[in-house]
């Protein structure tokens, strides 16, 4: 019998970001953490990270992540079981926000534990193999000044021989976008793929009117171009341009990721860890995204994320920033533009407890 569940800790931890994000959906200068330890009766610990954007809301969440442990605690550990005894406990309070972070953040932690208790990195215990996983650098090009972004274009692409980089785009005149992607692309290779980003800030019609006059900009997708839960926009949207389509950092839970496939809103998906549900909530929207044939590419979080893609039949690009490194003890690392999984059990994350102190909120 698995061994039983035992004990939990949370602690939420403020970053200073590198490079501030600024973008449609917030300005930040700081990067809240909130770092989940799960403890089972021999001493394994299971741990995760999730990053809930908003600090202030780190006790609403922390307190929802105590009390659904409650759950699972004295049980033996079964991290697909729990997810599913999880979401029907959800349905009381809604399968989506705060009450699915609060999921993710146990499920994470739960699948790291069974990982570690069998000895296997993440996506060996998954049934998977170890290889590096193709990313892009996505720790920058926000809504600056198309003249400051040459050189940062360059600092990103060396962070890690990147070949693929992304750009936020969404300025209110055509020509700020156009020289934003001319400045970037200066700094890169002819085959290098160019992602761009628009963070929702577009309406349906604006939408129509910027990408028809992007569509011919060579780049590898336009993400969320409108708001997030306009799947029926997307599609309309999806039909009248040609270069692909993508959303998914917003599906919160599986029951998004599969109305979204099915309304056929966009070209590709991007999942994102926390929102879709940790491991457990991936693996069924990795499995949605391969029954509809869709490439699915990750967003956030890389190490779990890199993990999952060796298990996602579909799996693209894998989303890299470097916000979460000083936090660990060994980050994982990127060579020749590819993330390097570390032969270790579980995720392979260990929490730096200097910087938790001195970063820690409340
Ligand atoms: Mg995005």
């Amino acid at each position: 019998m698995h061994p039983l569940v035992s004990n939990i800790s949370t602690v939420t931890v403020n970053l200073p970001l590198q490079r501030p994000i600024v973008s449609s959906v917030g300005q930040y200068d700081k990067w809240p953490f909130i770092i989940t330890e799960v403890v089972l009766e021999n001493g394994v610990v299971g741990n995760s990270y999730i990053c809930p954007y908003l600090v202030n809301y780190r006790q609403s969440i922390e307190s929802v992540i105590q009390e659904l442990f409650k759950v699972f605690v004295n049980k033996p550990l079964a991290p697909k079981e729990f997810y599913e005894i999880g979401m029907r406990q959800l349905s009381l309070l809604g399968r989506s926000g705060i009450a699915m972070y609060a999921l993710a953040a146990l499920d994470i932690a739960f699948w790291d534990a069974s990982a570690k208790q069998a000895d296997l990195p993440l996506c060996e215990h998954l049934g998977g193999s170890l290889a590096n996983v193709k990313a892009y650098n996505s720790g920058g090009l926000w809504l600056l000044p198309p003249e400051e972004l040459a050189s940062q274009a360059d600092k990103l692409r060396q962070e890690g021989d990147f070949s693929a980089l992304k750009v936020r785009l969404g300025r209110r005149e055509l020509a700020n976008d156009l020289r934003a992607i001319d400045a970037v692309r200066s700094q890169m290779h002819q085959d290098d793929d160019l992602l761009c980003d628009f963070n929702q800030v577009l309406n349906f019609t604006g939408a129509l009117r910027r990408l028809k006059e992007l569509d011919n900009q060579g780049l590898y997708w336009f993400e969320e171009p409108i708001p997030y839960h306009e799947f029926q926009n997307y599609a309309e949207l999806r039909q009248r341009i040609s270069t692909p389509l993508i959303l998914g950092e917003n599906f919160h839970g599986t029951d998004h990721a599969a109305l979204s496939l099915e309304l056929g809103s966009g070209d590709a998906i991007m999942p994102d860890l926390m929102r879709i549900g940790g491991v457990s909530g991936w693996l069924k929207t990795a499995s949605l995204a391969e029954a509809y044939k869709k490439p699915l590419s990750s967003h956030l979080y890389h190490e779990v994320s890199a993990h999952l893609m060796r298990v996602t039949p579909t799996a693209d690009y894998l989303e890299w920033t470097n916000w979460v490194d000083p936090l660990l003890e060994e980050p994982y690392q990127i060579k020749d533009g590819h993330l390097v999984i570390p032969e270790r059990p579980g995720v392979g994350l260990e929490f730096n407890r200097e910087i938790i102190d001195r970063y820690r909120v409340g």
